[in-house]
């Protein structure tokens, strides 16, 4: 089984209380071949909330809080689905703290990309589960 990001499938999850829907993801969704899930959802942050960004292995909302707990709750919880439904490949929105994959913003709110891994990625990985980003399949 193939997960998905929940905001790559239509479902208006991101900070910004928006999606950035992929069509072929959607298709993938609706016929079968995938299951979307969100892990900051999972981990019970509200929608819309102020973006967040790692820093030094934690994970920061742009007014300064320390959010990584709630961060890692919900990482854990996709994860532990993730494992259920047998995932092999992952689909993953890019530079998100938690689902991207490679390249994450660098905890300076400016835009500035770093390599690294979201924390879901990172679990992902960790299991030998293939991570992808949108980029990589449009
Ligand atoms: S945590 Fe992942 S699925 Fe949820 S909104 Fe962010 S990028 Fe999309």
């Amino acid at each position: 089984m193939i997960i998905v990001s929940a905001c790559l499938a239509g479902v208006e999850c991101r900070y910004n209380g928006q999606e950035f829907s992929i069509p072929k993801i959607i298709e993938m969704v609706k016929k079968g071949q995938a299951i979307s899930l969100c892990p900051e959802i999972l981990g019970k942050l509200p929608t819309p909330r102020l973006s967040a960004e790692q820093y030094d292995g934690r994970i920061f909302s742009s007014d300064g809080q320390d959010l990584t707990n709630q961060y890692l709750a919900g990482a854990k919880v996709a994860l532990n689905i993730a494992r259920l439904v047998g995932c092999k490949k992952a689909i993953l929105k890019s530079k998100s703290p938690t689902c991207g994959c490679g390249k994450i913003y660098d905890g300076t709110f400016s835009g500035k990309l770093i390599n690294g891994d979201g924390i879901f990625c990172k679990f992902l990985k960790e299991e030998n589960i293939e991570v992808y980003t949108e980029n990589e399949i449009r």
